[in-house]
């Protein structure tokens, strides 16, 4: 905003308030944003999380793991009696895609042509995830280093010697998704969420961060050498620590021969 609209616009706009109401008004605005996240209805959202019966075993980890418990169980209509298959909550749903790295059958390991999840978000569906991984490393010229990026963390940055794949959270990320990526040729993996207590969406930092620790199913699978990824917690605004998390790492064999 130019210096001159505030010189026209605020000064006598606070004048006219006053001071202390002025303050107010803007801590109310304040506090609504805060506590945004705890009012999924008010957040602009993206289609609701639909669930594929046929993928669906009733296993509860989405249940377990949704942040704004929009998941419930009910008798499964195809299997039999006593099984059940998730059901979403479209007015509850928020979008943050935390199902899905919750649910065993969006690994990317699966080898079917088309990764079809038993629960997953319309309008970024995990196999365009997977097709999208597969392209960036296998390239001529790809780069060697991934970043999964949370979304609504720090805003990346341009790189070619990086392949950032954006997800809307960074537990929409199953972590099988670090083991694709190094068995795909790269030599290393950082994923970077919002710190503990800034998460837009409750709960992902902690999600991404105890499943990559193997303290919370899906687990990172443990023939992943701990020397072969990183978790790093940038939020918004912090983006030059972002940068300057990937600028001090050693920047030898970037690219694939
Ligand atoms: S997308 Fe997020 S809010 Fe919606 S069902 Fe999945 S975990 Fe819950
Ligand atoms: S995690 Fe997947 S398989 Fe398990 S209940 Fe949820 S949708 Fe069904």
């Amino acid at each position: 905003m130019p210096i001159d609209w505030w010189l026209l616009h605020w000064l006598p706009m606070s004048e006219w308030i006053g001071g202390a109401a002025l303050w107010m008004v803007l801590s109310i605005l304040l506090l609504v944003l805060v506590l945004l996240p705890w009012f999924p209805a008010l957040m602009p959202r993206s289609p609701a999380a639909v669930v594929t019966p046929a993928q669906c075993s009733g296993c509860r980890l989405c249940v377990a793991d949704c942040p704004y418990e929009a998941i419930h169980l009910a008798p499964h209509p195809n299997l039999k009696p006593g099984r059940q298959i998730a059901v979403v909550d479209p007015d509850r749903c928020a979008a943050c895609g935390i199902c899905v790295g919750a649910c065993p059958t969006a690994s990317p390991l699966f080898p079917a042509a088309q990764l079809i999840s038993g629960i997953d978000l319309p309008d970024m569906p995990i196999d365009t995830f997977r097709r999208r991984l597969v392209a960036g490393l296998s390239a001529p010229n790809a780069p060697r280093r991934v970043l999964f990026a949370c979304a609504q963390a720090a805003r990346t940055f341009d790189d070619d010697r990086l392949l950032v794949m954006p997800f809307a959270c960074a537990a929409q990320m199953p972590p099988t998704f670090v083991d694709l990526a190094l068995r795909l040729g790269a030599t290393e993996v950082w994923i970077n969420s919002c710190s503990a207590g800034a998460c837009t969406y409750r709960l992902g930092g902690d999600w991404v961060a105890d499943r990559l620790a193997r303290k919370r199913s899906p687990r990172l699978r443990r023939q992943v050498p701990a020397s072969a990824w990183r978790l790093t917690q940038h939020d918004i605004g912090a983006e030059n620590e972002l940068f300057d998390t990937w600028a001090s790492r050693p920047q030898t064999t970037e690219l694939h021969q």
